[in-house]
């Protein structure tokens, strides 16, 4: 018999029917009881919920019962009948058990709850078996299919870039080198270097740290893309908020300004909490009452406010102004931390805000020159608990203006040649921004670390799993 998944017999129980027979294969999560009866919760992991089922001792006899143990997998045939006791309104009464899979109630880890989120990270095979990682991997899934959305519906053409990229230009991180010449008996060149001529690509390669130049020539072309994939980052910042391999969202819009982008970037992020609110209310809740009891509101708080505007001068001013004594000293021109942008948009406004115009000197070349010649059309994003959670910019379009920010940095103009033909070639204005996947599920799940919103987190020294 087919089975039914949970989340439809609790759903649609009045189309499905009190009183029919139906099939239902999960993981059992509890077994308790009697001598005579026996309770077993299912989980098949469609739904936080599980379903209880009735189990007749005499039915089945002892031994076959005994194999029903927390972490077991099984198939259960019987009739769907309304519950007398409380917490489930439906329930099962076997008729036909079939133990598919037995879980050793010596070993197997997840016999208790109340696990801590450490130990959970040590046992990642096994945890999305818990309903923490359950509703964080269904809430995972529907961000996804959320943001797909939110761009087809818009005319947003999704853009795959390459993972393996021989630009290190870009400069957003320390990269991860990509080789497939033999590590134990390199081929060096006269100087004694190794010699990338030998190697795959000719040339030494990347995993990509992101899409967005690629991204950049798609959007001159198709006018608006997004691109949402792998990128990967070899700093070794061991932090909550970072990962070495995370997944990026990065539209990219031709005739759009910073203006255009911040109404974009703010609807977009609107959107997904709406959608995750609408759509995974459950898994919210769950989240809600079991870990993060303002989790809900902080939700609904973000769709209730316009995100505060607010020049990276201004910002400096404020910070300065607070009085506060931060780890990192505030001074303009240097980098915002997490701890001044959480001060700016956890103690000062109470809200999101989207700092622009940051100093040159710490955003990257590609970013459109403002006439003060001193700062850059940059926005930050800037969440609660998160920090930045989305940066971007209005690009430069102008040729001779970026080939100055690249002396600037000396950086290589032969290595960018084919990023400067869009600035050849029908240059136009034209912003985008990437917002951190690990980061949206952080927010939208109230979770303190990103290890816990990624089924399997690649962080300096893991790589297991
Ligand atoms: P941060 O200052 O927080 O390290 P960044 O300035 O290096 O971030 P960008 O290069 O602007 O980040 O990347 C765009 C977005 O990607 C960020 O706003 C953030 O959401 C996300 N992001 C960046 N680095 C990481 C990382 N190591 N792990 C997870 N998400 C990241
Ligand atoms: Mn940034």
């Amino acid at each position: 018999m087919k089975e039914t998944r949970i989340v439809k017999i609790l759903k649609e129980t009045a189309t499905i029917g009190i009183g029919t027979v139906i099939n239902v294969k999960g993981w059992v999560r509890t077994r308790r009881g009697n001598n005579t009866v026996a309770f077993v919760a299912v989980n098949d992991g469609s739904t936080v919920f599980n379903i209880q089922v009735v189990v007749d001792i005499d039915k089945f006899g002892e031994d076959k019962i005994k194999q029903i143990t927390t972490g077991a997998s099984i198939s259960v045939t019987g009739k769907l009948v309304e519950s007398t006791g409380k917490g489930q309104s439906v329930e099962i009464l076997a008729d036909e058990i079939e133990i598919l899979g037995l879980a050793d109630t010596e070993t197997f880890p997840l016999q208790k709850k109340g696990h801590s989120m450490e130990f959970l990270r040590s046992i990642a095979h096994l945890r999305p078996r818990t309903n923490y990682f359950g509703c964080v991997l269904r809430l995972r899934h529907a961000m996804a299919f959320a943001i797909h959305k939110y761009f087809n519906d818009r005319g947003f053409f999704y853009l795959h870039t390459p993972i393996i990229t021989s630009a290190d230009a870009e400069g957003a991180g320390e990269m991860f080198r990509v080789t497939a010449l033999n590590m134990e008996n390199l081929p060096l060149d006269e100087n004694g270097k190794v010699d990338y001529t030998e190697d795959f690509f000719g040339k030494p390669t990347n995993l990509t740290v992101s899409g967005q130049l690629n991204g950049e020539m798609g959007a001159m072309a198709l006018g608006k893309i997004y691109t949402f994939g792998p990128t990967f980052r070899a700093e070794n910042s061991n932090t909550p908020r970072h990962l070495a391999e995370f997944w990026m969202i990065e539209p990219e819009m031709a005739f759009y300004d910073l203006q255009d982008n911040m109404d974009t970037a703010e609807e977009f992020i609107k959107y997904c909490i709406s959608y995750a609110l609408e759509n995974n209310f459950d898994d919210l809740q769950y989240l809600n009452d079991f870990f993060d009891k303002e989790l809900i509101d902080r939700l609904r708080s973000i769709l209730a406010v316009d995100f505060i505007r607010l020049s990276y001068t201004e910002a400096i001013e404020i910070l300065i102004n607070s009085g506060r004594k931060f780890e990192f000293k505030v001074s303009w021109g240097a980098d915002l931390q997490a701890e001044h942008e959480r001060y700016l948009v956890e103690q000062h406004f109470k809200q999101p805000v989207i700092l622009i115009d940051y100093p040159k000197d710490i955003k990257a070349f590609y970013m459109k020159q403002n006439d003060d010649g001193k700062t850059v059309r940059a926005m930050d994003v800037l969440f609660p608990k998160i920090g930045e959670i989305i940066g971007g910019s209005q690009r430069e379009e102008d040729l001779e203006k970026l080939l100055a920010a690249i002396d600037e940095r000396n950086m290589s103009k032969e290595e960018l040649r084919y990023y400067l033909d869009t600035r050849r070639y029908g240059t136009a204005v034209h912003s985008g921004f990437g917002l951190g996947f690990g980061r949206l599920l952080l927010f939208v799940t109230g979770m303190g670390n990103i290890r816990d919103v990624v089924p399997f987190p690649r962080t300096p020294q893991n790589a297991d799993f």
